[in-house]
């Protein structure tokens, strides 16, 4: 895998204004924020996506999230906030280094929310979807 702005943050070979850090993950301000007090977190790890994490690792990295989302919103004030991880450029991606944006939320943000949703229609499409993931699931590794 190519060398990431995120992988040398991890290393410390660049400079980021870090709020947490474990062994295996690292949290630090979003340089441009989506509100005040946006919050990354990182494996040191490098990987690209959420889907290429091994268990345990993932499973650090999300014992992290509660503690992040409670100090987000202590010290920003916000009444909310959004957990969201892109996985590939098509879900806006841009840094190919798994990560977790922690967003606090404000009412009334310029924050355009939610986004669109649309319906199976036809039930049978839905059905079939549920199959195929729930065999999906049994075979995975
Ligand atoms: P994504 O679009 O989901 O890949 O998110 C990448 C995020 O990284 C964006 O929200 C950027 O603002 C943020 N970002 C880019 N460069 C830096 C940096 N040097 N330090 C902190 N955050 C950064």
């Amino acid at each position: 895998m190519s060398d990431t702005l995120f992988a040398r943050i991890a290393r410390g070979d660049l400079p980021c204004a870090r709020v947490l850090e474990t062994e295996h993950a690292l949290a630090f301000l979003d340089i441009n924020p989506v509100n005040v007090g946006h919050v990354l977190l990182i494996p040191k790890q490098a990987h690209r996506t959420v889907a290429d994490l091994p268990d345990d690792l993932a499973a650090h990295l999300g014992s992290l999230l509660p503690r992040l989302c409670r100090a987000v919103q202590k010290v920003t004030g916000a009444p909310a906030f959004n957990v969201i991880a892109n996985g590939g450029s098509a879900a806006g991606q841009t840094v190919f280094h798994v990560h977790w944006h922690i967003i606090p939320r404000h009412e009334d943000d310029a924050v355009r929310w939610p986004w669109p949703h649309s319906s199976y229609g036809d039930e049978t499409l839905m059905k079939a979807m549920q199959d195929r993931l729930v065999e999906a699931l049994t075979n995975a590794g």
